[in-house]
């Protein structure tokens, strides 16, 4: 990860409604697909290829490319997140969920997004392709790597 704060590590910073057309989650963003909840930092929406009973996404506003892109400063929006999340799956009354993040060997929607995946998997199939240990890692070590 880099910690370099010369580097720029944001694909276009700033407000997502100037850039939609250039990312699907920004576009959903800007439109209201599928809002579950949003306020000022996070957006959610059910994933359009869901792994299990509830799976959700809580993607941030602002537009990061994935988790390798987050810097130290970005650690109260990844807590923000996990706490959006879990909040949510406890109002769903889920017992057993996941939240986490891609690694970045997966080929995914290059806008950063948080897994909210009721336990457990409806899919097998997907769960060994997409979701397994060594292509996720759960939210807390992102947020933990960042401290
Ligand atoms: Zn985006
Ligand atoms: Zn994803």
């Amino acid at each position: 990860m880099s910690k370099n704060p010369s580097t720029s590590t944001y694909d276009h910073p700033g407000t997502i409604a100037s850039i939609p057309e250039l990312c699907i989650f920004c576009k959903i963003i800007t439109e209201k697909e599928g809002l579950i909840y949003e306020d000022e930092d996070v957006y959610v929406l059910n994933d359009k290829f869901p792994v299990s009973q509830v799976h959700l996404l809580v993607i941030p506003k602002r537009h990061i490319k994935n988790s390798y892109h987050l810097r130290n400063t970005d650690k109260d929006l990844v807590q923000k997140m996990i706490e959006v999340g879990s909040k949510i799956a406890r109002d769903m009354n889920l017992e057993n969920y996941r939240l986490g993040f891609h690694r970045a060997l997966v080929i995914s929607v290059p806008h950063l997004h948080m897994h909210v995946i009721s336990l457990p998997f409806t899919s097998i199939i997907k769960q060994k392709l997409l979701f397994n240990w060594f292509l996720f890692t759960d939210a807390q070590n992102i947020l933990n790597s960042l401290l």
